[in-house]
């Protein structure tokens, strides 16, 4: 399985800092890994005319109608878009986002024949309740109920313990990789044709110098990143291209 290493800009970046890190990225690119970025919406063309692989950090569950304000699935589609992130931490902590009302959103996503990037983890409380693996099963569950895939590209499952999200503090390998192992075993049982090919990304303070431990783990098949996906340099160290 290649490896997949998505970069979360965030609310960063202006569209000359796009075009700056595009042409600092793409001649040193080699696709071992594939590398796709998620920038501000209005970005996205940009990064699609470079030929990169571009993704929404959040849609509307719609394809169209009276939706003020929402950016609609279907016609990132139609620009030329491959991939939305949905239920980003961030987005369930500030924007009330749940499980269940992912659920609609991945549902679409899917219709539309992008990939969906599903992002799962704990809080640090519920860590130490000891609650981790509980929890990931409901987000899982919850948030991808009914959903028929047609193929292992529709879905990526993000593992974000939001603990380790910008904090520096990044999980150990083992502790990933534990929650990750729960991941594949759940996705199996859900969608046995192809829940053991759905790329698992591990996300938080991922860094040049932890990803290359991070990914040597079983069911570690890629990175969500942050903070470290904003330099070229640094991304193309997470892409293998030192
Ligand atoms: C993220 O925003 O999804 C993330 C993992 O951020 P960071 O890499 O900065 O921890």
């Amino acid at each position: 399985m290649k490896k997949l290493m998505v970069a979360n800009w965030k609310m960063n970046k202006n569209g000359n800092e796009v075009m700056e890190f595009l042409h600092a990225f793409k001649p040193k690119y080699s696709q071992k890994r594939d590398a796709w970025i998620a920038s501000q919406a209005l970005y996205l063309k940009l990064i699609i005319n470079e030929g990169v692989s571009a993704g929404l950090q959040n849609c509307s569950e719609h394809v169209s109608g009276a939706y003020t304000g929402e950016v609609s699935p279907r016609s990132f589609k139609e620009m030329g878009g491959t991939f939305v992130i949905t239920g980003h931490s961030e987005r369930r902590q500030y924007f009330n986002e749940t499980s269940r009302s992912l659920n609609a959103k991945n549902r679409t996503v899917l219709a539309e024949g992008l990939t969906a990037i599903y992002c799962v983890g704990e809080t640090l409380a519920e860590r130490e309740a000891n609650l981790t693996l509980s929890l990931i099963a409901d987000q899982i569950h919850q948030g991808l109920n009914d959903l028929s895939l047609a193929n292992e590209n529709n879905l990526v499952v993000a593992y974000e313990p939001v603990w380790a999200i910008g904090t520096g503090k990044t999980a150990t390998p083992a502790q990933a990789q534990e929650v990750h192992a729960f991941i594949r075993q759940t996705l199996k049982a859900k969608f046995p044709a192809f829940g053991d090919k759905v790329r698992i990304l591990y996300g938080g303070s991922v860094k040049p110098d932890n990803v290359e431990e991070l990914l040597s783990q079983k069911d570690i098949d890629g990175g969500l990143v942050g903070g470290a996906s904003l330099k070229p340099k640094d991304f193309l160290a997470l892409c293998g291209d030192v």
